[in-house]
């Protein structure tokens, strides 16, 4: 079974809108190119923050705390409580999902400069899920920070601050 479909062009990241390819028949890429997919859900910032102080979680406080902390200022930039309110990394190619992201920090010129990964609680380090979050984030030319907040908040930076792989995380402890 040929495939001779053309790859899609090359889409810049526009401040608030990168579609990924909807094509999950494809076979998976390799590697892949990851971009953003905003939420289906429109929220505003204030309204995903109290929906997330609803969940009540230590995970989805955390988020809540690290998303007011980085002052986001758009709905769309971050996720929210339920499945279609979350944005998600995708691969722009072969549709492959690469997990929820919690929220992106935006320079000046509207540009994602930092991936944000927040963790509460425990704050258990899935080096699979950083490392991915940092093939995005080397492609978009943006950083990956880590938010810490809870018991395990020093330890889970030490883990990161020791693996060479992770030496390019950024992380904040709130
Ligand atoms: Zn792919």
């Amino acid at each position: 079974m040929a495939d001779n479909s053309k790859p899609p062009p090359p889409t810049l990241l526009t401040p608030h809108v990168s579609e990924a390819s909807s094509s999950p028949l494809k076979a998976p890429c390799n590697p892949h190119r990851w971009g953003l997919k905003p939420p289906i859900q429109k929220h505003s910032v204030a309204q995903k923050i109290q929906r997330l102080r609803n969940q009540e979680d230590l995970g989805s406080l955390a988020e809540a705390a690290a998303a007011e902390h980085n002052n986001v200022t758009h709905g769309d930039d971050m996720s929210g409580a339920n499945a279609a309110s979350k944005m998600y990394q995708v691969c722009m190619v072969c549709g492959a999902m690469g997990g929820e992201i919690d929220h992106v920090n935006r320079n000046a010129a509207g540009l994602v400069a930092e991936i944000v990964e927040v963790k509460g609680g425990k704050c258990n380090v899935n080096k699979v899920q950083l490392l991915r979050q940092k093939e995005m984030a080397d492609a978009l030319g943006a950083k990956v920070r880590v938010k810490l907040q809870g018991v395990g908040a020093q330890r889970a930076s030490e883990v990161i601050a020791n693996a060479p792989e992770l030496k390019d995380v950024l992380v904040t402890i709130l």
